[in-house]
């Protein structure tokens, strides 16, 4: 069902020590009984040991990313038979910087959250325009196009498993966050697409994230919108006393 998410991305930071540094202040920190599920996604490094760490609390273990094979000669490579022996139930697919960085494309991440659905898996698939589809006012023919390359062929009970981060790549990292008024009204465009491909009662039960610099001074009037159902977080997601602003603002 559509609920408050906030998640953090920690990307390529933090040591096993580090990891353990901060989930430990993320346990002391983190408000309690608040109606928010609360994720990290710390490197596959440390996945395993941060389920154990986080044993008993209310936090989440989500993984960045993995394979979308079974398994075989993919070296260097994590499949999500993997990520479930370590008890991680949740993975990000799509994230711009793999979009960008990995040449992840939407026939590999469709291919992605078709394996992690088959290991009863929650995905949370990325989708951003860039700048240049904002300032072409191409940003609504962009989202639609990777909903519908990476999700639309999902069956509606598949999408009890899918969480949607709209993340516009030049607000991640770039302290440019989007307006309010840009984030709901992107948010309810996807909401209405999914409508539309699929029923009124699967678009009320997505929970849809923003992410891109959200920040504790921002988080209140992102989190307002009424699509907005949480948020997706990079930089600030590794100090803990801005995490649990973020995720008291939700
Ligand atoms: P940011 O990153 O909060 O540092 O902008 C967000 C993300 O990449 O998920």
């Amino acid at each position: 069902m559509r609920h408050t998410i906030v998640a953090g991305n920690w990307k390529m930071h933090k040591t096993y020590q580090e990891t353990h540094k901060l989930l430990d202040e993320l346990i002391e920190k983190l408000p309690t009984g608040k109606e928010v599920e609360v994720i990290v996604a710390p490197a596959f490094t440390n996945l395993g040991s941060a389920v154990a760490h986080l044993d008993g609390t209310n936090i989440q273990v989500a993984a960045q990313n993995m394979h979308q094979a079974e398994g075989g000669a993919f070296t260097g490579e994590v499949s999500a038979q993997m990520l479930k022996s370590v008890n991680v139930e949740t993975v990000i697919i799509g994230h711009s910087e793999r979009r960008h960085y990995f040449h992840e494309t939407d026939a590999i991440l469709a291919d992605k959250v078709n394996t992690a659905l088959r290991h009863d898996m929650r995905v949370i698939f990325c989708i951003g325009e860039e700048l240049k589809d904002r300032e072409n006012k191409q940003f609504l023919n962009v989202i639609f196009n990777q909903l519908t390359d990476g999700l639309f062929h999902l069956t509606k009970e598949q999408w009890a498993n899918i969480v949607i981060a709209y993340e516009p790549v030049w607000a991640i990292g770039t302290g440019m966050t989007a307006t309010p008024e840009q984030v709901q009204e992107m948010h309810a465009f996807i909401r209405r697409e999914i409508e539309r491909k699929y029923d009124l009662n699967v678009a009320n039960s997505t929970s849809i994230l923003y992410g891109g610099s959200v920040k504790p001074s921002n988080a209140q009037e992102l989190f307002a919108n009424p699509d907005v159902d949480g948020g997706l977080i990079g930089g600030a997601a590794l100090i803990a006393d801005d995490f649990a602003a973020i995720v008291n603002a939700a």
